[in-house]
């Protein structure tokens, strides 16, 4: 009677040791998935002002935001070669943020010149896929030398193109493809996850880009509340709207950028991330590139959670087992005796 209240004891305490085991794997899961807000600068080209461009990557460094640079790889139509390795200022800028996560190295067309060939300024569209992908390809070999970069990423100038610009981008290998509201229905085509860009910020007027800046403001907020509108706010801008009309720094710009990711940090569950999502680590987010699995946990944290609620249960469970046998043993002897 007595080992059968002790025995019922023994399986009382194993049950609630697994229960309570598996409601520690629950809480360890990922926490919902949060909303990401990404940077898009444009324009990012060799022979124009490169103390507007180390500005305005400052801000991102400073408050430890990630961006994607929209990088024209040959905007001199006329020369030849590689234009990219042709501005050494630049050139040396560039190299010492290429392995720095928090810039993404996007390939924005090839020498961003309207083609005219279709009813929008485009540089693409238009043209036989043959054509766009040797374009395309020249741009990504150049980017290739200059940088050690292989861009993920492309970016139409002028956010227009076509269905041979998409084909051409995953002909090459591009995963990413942000261009302009209305340049495609989809969200994914040929393996290629395509994303229009959110919002511009920017203007040459002082007054019109802080203006520019509080529209920003309020379409994160619809983004943020609207249930239907999707994962990543895309925030768009251009490296020379940065400057003031005669083509000068204006620091007053940078500051209004800045004040900008200092709200976005106000909000709750906002998350930063490169339009390439790969092996993107900011602080505590991992975004997987295939899965779009956000996970709000730091993953190195989750698994050592999991692995001591496992070895925790197993450990209670051997004892519980011992115990019984032991029971049973003494049990026995005592009877013998
Ligand atoms: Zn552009």
């Amino acid at each position: 009677m007595g080992s059968d209240v002790n025995r019922k004891a023994i399986l009382a305490f194993l049950l609630v040791s697994v229960i309570l085991g598996s409601t520690g794997v629950v809480s360890a899961q990922p926490a919902p998935i949060g909303k990401y807000i990404a940077f898009r600068d444009d324009d990012v080209a060799p022979f124009t002002p490169i103390d507007t461009l180390t500005a305005v990557n400052q801000v991102h460094i400073d408050e430890n935001v990630p961006v994607t640079l929209g990088i024209i790889p040959h905007p001199s139509v006329a020369v030849t070669g590689n234009e990219l390795l042709q501005d050494s200022q630049f050139l040396v800028y560039m190299r010492s943020i290429a392995t720095n996560q928090l810039f993404e190295f996007a390939q924005h067309g090839y020498t961003h010149v309207n083609d005219r060939l279709s009813s929008r300024p485009s540089e693409f569209a238009g043209r036989p896929y043959a054509q766009q992908l040797e374009l395309m390809q020249n741009g990504q070999d150049d980017m290739k030398e200059a940088f050690g970069v292989t861009p993920a990423t492309f970016i139409p100038p002028f956010d227009t193109s076509d269905n041979n610009t998409l084909k051409a981008a995953a002909a090459l290998g591009f995963t990413y493809y942000s261009t302009g509201f209305g340049d495609f229905r989809q969200s994914y085509g040929d393996g290629v996850t395509i994303e229009p860009a959110s919002i511009w910020i920017g203007a040459t007027n002082i007054t019109a880009f802080s203006a520019s800046i509080e529209a920003a403001k309020n379409a994160t907020e619809r983004f943020l509340n609207g249930p239907q509108s999707g994962d990543t706010f895309i925030v768009a801008y251009h490296v020379w709207d940065f400057n003031s009309a005669n083509g000068t720094f204006d620091a007053r710009k940078m500051e209004l950028l800045r004040d900008y990711i200092d709200y976005l940090k106000t909000l709750p569950d906002v998350q930063f991330a490169r339009l390439n999502r790969a092996q993107w680590e900011g602080n505590n987010v991992l975004v997987a590139l295939s899965s779009m699995e956000e996970l709000s946990v730091a993953p190195v944290q989750q698994n050592r959670l999991l692995a001591f609620v496992l070895v925790g249960s197993v450990a209670i469970a051997v004892f519980g087992a011992y115990a019984i046998v032991l029971r049973r043993r003494l049990r026995r002897s005592g009877r013998r005796d």
